[in-house]
């Protein structure tokens, strides 16, 4: 690899490294927003009367969990690879994501 490669190879990576700022400076706003957004519905849900704040925590947690245990095959209890849509013990399907 001569002078001009590398030269090539620091500005290449130079803008790769402007462009992976941009994107996450871009995801940033977007997080930003939909925490906003999430806020928002739920102060308005909370004020509707529907369910308390401990329900709404209640339910998140549950979620939360819920969330946890989709790392594992519903059928086996093994743990699922993210990489494949089966249980690689059982064969099990990958439950459809939900979020
Ligand atoms: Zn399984």
């Amino acid at each position: 690899m001569d002078f001009d490669d590398v030269e090539k190879k620091v500005a290449q990576s130079g803008s790769e490294l402007v462009e992976l700022h941009a994107t996450v400076r871009q995801l940033q706003a977007r997080v930003d927003r939909h925490s906003l957004v999430i806020q928002v519905l739920k102060e308005w849900l909370l004020s509707q009367g529907g369910f308390s704040e401990e329900e709404f925590l209640e339910r998140l947690q549950r979620a939360v969990a819920q969330k946890a245990n989709d790392k594992n095959c519903r059928k086996c209890g093994k743990a699922m690879s993210a990489k494949h849509n089966r249980c690689m013990y059982c064969g099990e399907p990958r439950p459809p994501e939900l979020l």
